[in-house]
């Protein structure tokens, strides 16, 4: 059953209780993986994508498959470095399950998305990370409020403090890259992180 203090001291406290929440299949909603997570370790930025895939789910780890090879080749970090740099988050944390459609995953219902802000918030109030890189639209809107991906890449943003700098999700599903433009994007978007890494070495 799904454990949610009032309160963390610590963000080992609050990692025991989001590994084993299950809010969303307790609302009725379906999952097909427990809580993907990356255990804190002394991470000094915070990156927050929408949900986790298959291999992920399985594996409960985030950015397993090809997608998060194509991130950290976009920010040029070994897999190591990569999960030593950033603590991992996502709007959601289970993997959904595919799109009744067919193509693709679900998106998570905008209940699945408020019943997972409660780990967001105190993650960020416990880590206070000094760096964050949002991954995709729907990490962009939740974390900003900002509707529209395309001319946010290649900003830099604040929150409480903290820079932000948002980075289009590297699925292969989007057609984002396809444009020149959105290519001059990420490379500005990518520019940004690297410094913004680089300051915090
Ligand atoms: S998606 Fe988030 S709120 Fe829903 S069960 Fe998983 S960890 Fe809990």
């Amino acid at each position: 059953m799904t454990v949610r203090k009032s309160s963390y001291r610590s963000l080992a406290a609050l990692e025991r209780d989001l590994s084993r929440c299950r809010a969303c299949l307790e609302a009725g909603y379906p999952l097909e993986s427990l809580p993907v997570r990356v255990p804190g370790s002394g991470q000094r930025a915070y990156l927050f994508g929408q949900a986790p895939g298959v291999v992920e789910g399985e594996e409960r780890l985030p950015w397993r498959g090809r997608a998060g090879r194509t991130l950290r080749g976009w920010l040029e970090l070994e897999e190591d470095v990569f999960y030593a740099t950033f603590y991992c988050a996502s709007v959601t944390r289970c993997y959904p399950g595919r799109a009744p459609s067919g193509r693709g995953d679900r998106t998570p219902t905008s209940r699945e998305q408020e019943l997972c802000s409660f780990w967001r918030e105190w993650e960020l109030e416990l880590l206070r990370p000094r760096l964050i890189v949002t991954v995709g639209g729907l990490a962009l809107r939740w974390l900003l409020g900002l509707p529209s991906l395309t001319t946010c890449v290649g900003e830099r943003y604040e929150l409480d403090g903290t820079p932000v700098v948002p980075l289009p999700h590297p699925s292969g599903a989007s057609g984002w890259l396809n444009d020149p433009a959105n290519r001059e994007r990420l490379a500005a978007g990518t520019d940004l992180v690297k410094r913004e890494l680089a300051r915090l070495r």
